[in-house]
């Protein structure tokens, strides 16, 4: 074996490792809302898989369904093929979630990931309107693969792999331009087709910008949006990977403004209890692929169908989404108090219902002070360009004390840090 000195795990890794280098520890166990490590010290989840564990950890139905269907011999991996748990996802899909909201898609699986589902998305937007170009927006997150990655407003990311924004036009998100609102800048963009300005094939946004800072798009602005692409013949895709699935309080993030997106991209959440899945939903008219025109191996996760059925079986009564208002309300009036007891924060509040942050502008701030957190039993991470923003998004199922308790800790962060 020569001289070779044996690496730890740390050091096999890749440098590329992102979020979780802030969190020193190996975990073992969780449970909800709680995560516990090797020493056995208990941490509150105020990160929640980056949206992915909406629905908790280790929810028990979904583990007792999922150890029948293994121990029965149920097929894991499918592709394509119909299988019980694949016919069951779809069949309550539309019952609970599509029909109740007179939605009427067609549901496609595009791979495994977030990242999936907008490539696919990307892809028949730019196949039914024979263009080329998207319009996405300053901020935006939409994945790591190159299609993706060349809708994301972050030059960080995008630079590194050579992606100009070749394909994209970025436009300026909900916010004031030199004076006009950016949906005045949009159209007269939009319009401008005597300097030779191609139309875009589509829109993509988040309402609510998760990795971007936690910014919440103005539901009159989201209408706006939707007129323009109507008014243009343009296609709107709303990114809903981390501000669907009850995040912001209701299924899709954008049913309080009442449109009615021509696309609209799952994942994360939609495995219900953190199994890799991803949706891509299309209007029916728009859902012109050709057989096999956009295929993938991990497209039939039937262990991800049987936790996202179940799931969905949350969104029944109104009762789920409730709760999640209610908490969110809670949050959001911690976060004023923290903002107006500590000025020196200099804090902004950001974000909508249980996706929402404090800007910092103090550089690095936010960091030391989820690092401090950590230390104290908390889980939270930062976003934004600059990582300024500190980022909260617990499990949607978190209950009262646990709010308060990972609340009380932020504080006590904050405190030790500015005192
Ligand atoms: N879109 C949005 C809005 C996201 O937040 C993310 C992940 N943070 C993605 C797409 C990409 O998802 P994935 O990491 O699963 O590829």
């Amino acid at each position: 074996l020569g001289n070779t000195k044996m690496k730890t795990f740390e050091e096999l890794e890749s440098t590329v490792r992102s979020y979780s280098r802030g969190w020193p520890t190996i975990f073992e166990k969780a449970k909800g809302y709680k995560l516990w490590d090797v020493d056995g010290k208990a941490y509150i989840d105020f990160f929640a898989g980056a949206g992915a564990l909406n629905y908790g950890h280790n929810n028990e139905t979904m583990q007792d369904k999922l150890v029948e269907y293994i121990r029965n011999d149920g097929l894991i991996h499918s592709l394509d093929m119909g299988t019980t748990p694949r016919k069951e996802f779809l069949e309550c899909f539309n019952e609970i979630i599509l029909t109740p909201r007179d939605l009427d898609y067609k549901i496609m699986f595009p791979g495994p990931t977030g990242t999936n589902t907008v490539e696919s998305a990307l892809k028949i937007a730019r196949k039914v309107t024979g263009r080329d170009t998207v319009i996405s927006f300053t901020n935006a997150f939409h994945g790591m693969t190159i299609g993706s990655l060349s809708v994301t407003g972050n030059s960080f990311k995008r630079s590194g792999a050579g992606i100009p924004l070749h394909h994209t036009v970025s436009m300026p998100f909900d916010e004031y331009v030199e004076d006009q609102d950016s949906i005045t800048y949009l159209e007269r963009f939009l319009e401008d087709s005597g300097s030779g300005v191609a139309l875009p094939a589509a829109i993509i946004l988040e309402t609510v910008q998760g990795e971007g800072g936690m910014n919440a798009a103005r539901l009159e602005w989201l209408k706006k949006v939707e007129s323009i692409c109507e008014r243009f013949d343009i296609l709107l895709i709303i990114d809903d990977v981390q501000a669907g699935c009850g995040r912001t309080g209701t299924f899709f993030s954008f049913e309080p403004a009442g449109i009615k997106p021509d696309i609209v991209c799952l994942s994360k959440s939609i495995g219900g209890i953190g199994l890799p899945m991803a949706i891509t939903l299309i209007k029916p008219e728009y859902d012109q692929w050709g057989p096999g025109e956009h295929n993938g191996t991990f497209r039939g996760n039937n262990l991800a169908f049987i936790a996202a059925t179940e799931a969905l079986s949350n969104w029944e009564t109104d009762e789920f989404s409730q709760a999640i208002q209610k908490k969110a309300h809670i949050l959001s009036e911690a976060i004023e108090a923290i903002i107006n007891k500590y000025p020196e924060l200099n804090g902004e509040a950001r974000g909508r219902g249980l996706m929402q942050g404090i800007a910092i502008t103090k550089p690095g701030l936010a960091g030391e002070i989820c690092a401090e957190a950590f230390k104290r039993g908390l889980i939270v991470e930062t976003s934004g360009p600059n990582d300024e923003v500190i980022k909260f998004l617990p499990p949607l199922i978190i209950e009262m004390e646990g709010l308060e308790e990972g609340l009380a800790i932020l504080e006590e962060s904050i405190k030790s840090l500015i005192n």
